[in-house]
């Protein structure tokens, strides 16, 4: 066997050792990770490779099944790997500070990367960060009732828990001041159709009201959902004094367990089928429906309690309803009503029975009991 084969199989092995975390990419956790930055010595994804390529003064990069690789290189990555670059580059991660995963978005992992290895903000000697509080800046904002971004000045105070935006440059009287609270921030890079798009959602009037923004620059629009996390942490450890830091991380923001086209009938069943955008929020067990994916709030939303509750979700539609155009559907029955949805393809009706089966298997958590008390399970406009 000669050098080059001989090494192949070392890095392969390698990749599998245990104690190592090297069967997962460093940076974003995707499983079989086949590339490697060798200066660092780690193990990473194709897609974080790429952006490793962007500042060779800190990391160079090789396939491992493709490139050769000699003996002192295959040397170095034994003595690194995964989990031991990790302890040196992530030795203090802030707790609010989101670290994406290999469903993330680009911008997210970018940042990450950055943030680590090129800016060393999480190193135990590197400078200290200052904890983000305040922030102001501008953010091009999605027009409620138009397509249109235009440039909004926003204003996040942590200490009074409070994200305020301005339509005036000067303008003293904000439009709208939204309360850390109930404030949600995921990236929706695909439905904005922004590379850096950001989906703020905040409570008003009983609904979910929808804010669409971007920043041109990946490092402030990352910078500006780190800091609602930051002052969104704040405010639940004051909110909920009781629990441990590690169970109020996950609270912090959420995505949504799966979105997507799916036409719906009305409570008797007789109505027509409609096209509506649904998003399907799993930690506050929402239902939201949109007549589209960018509307500023939703048409109407379902609570989906648990199994144990009377909750249930059925492959297929009920005897004697048939959809419109799409054949696949699904019914929900709550302990008050039936909803038939239809979806675009068995895909599609796959997936969404999966992402309900999982909330409806779930108990609820103390934070919905709370929530539910307060409001009735249907709501609709
Ligand atoms: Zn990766």
């Amino acid at each position: 066997m000669g050098d080059r084969e001989r090494n192949k199989k070392r890095l392969l092995e390698l990749l599998q050792a245990a104690g190592t975390g090297n069967a997962y990419c460093a940076d974003c956790g995707a499983a079989d990770p086949d590339w490697a930055s060798y200066k660092l010595g780690i193990f990473i994804c194709l897609n974080c490779s790429g952006v490793h390529r962007n500042f060779p003064d800190i990391s160079k990069v090789k396939s491992v099944r493709l490139d050769f690789w000699d003996d002192s290189i295959v040397e170095f990555m034994t003595h690194n790997g995964n989990l031991r670059v990790k302890a040196k580059y992530e030795a203090r991660v802030p707790a609010f500070y989101y670290i994406p995963q290999a469903n993330d978005c680009m911008v997210l992992k970018e940042q990450w990367i950055r943030a680590k290895y090129e800016r060393q903000e999480f190193m135990a000697d590197g400078k200290t960060i200052s904890h983000p509080g305040n922030r102001e800046g501008f953010l091009w904002k999605r027009g409620r009732d138009n397509a249109q971004f235009l440039r909004r000045r926003f204003v996040l105070l942590a200490r009074e828990g409070l994200l305020k935006y301005y339509t005036k440059e000067e303008g003293k009287d904000p439009k709208a001041v939204i309360s850390i609270k109930d404030l949600n921030a995921t990236f929706q890079t695909e439905k904005i159709g922004n590379p850096h798009g950001l989906q703020i959602t905040y409570r008003r009037d009983g609904h979910i009201r929808n804010l669409f923004v971007y920043h041109e620059n990946g490092k402030e629009i990352v910078d500006w959902f780190n800091a609602l996390r930051a002052a969104r942490l704040q405010y639940l450890k004051m909110a909920l004094p009781e629990l441990p830091e590690s169970e109020l991380v996950p609270l912090i923001t959420r995505n949504y367990l799966k979105q997507g086209f799916m036409e719906k009938t009305g409570p008797k069943q007789r109505e027509p089928f409609k096209k509506r955008w649904f998003a399907l929020d799993p930690q506050e067990r929402r239902l939201l429906y949109y007549k589209n994916p960018l509307d500023a709030f939703e048409l109407g939303q379902v609570f989906l309690g648990s199994n144990e509750q009377g909750y249930q979700v059925f492959e297929d539609l009920p005897k004697g309803i048939r959809g419109n155009r799409w054949k696949a559907g699904l019914t929900i029955v709550t302990p008050h009503r039936r909803f038939v949805f239809t979806c675009p393809s068995e895909k599609e009706q796959r997936e969404w029975l999966e992402s309900f089966r999982e909330v409806l298997s779930s108990p609820l958590t103390p934070l919905n009991l709370l929530a539910v008390s307060t409001e009735s399970d249907c709501s609709h406009r």
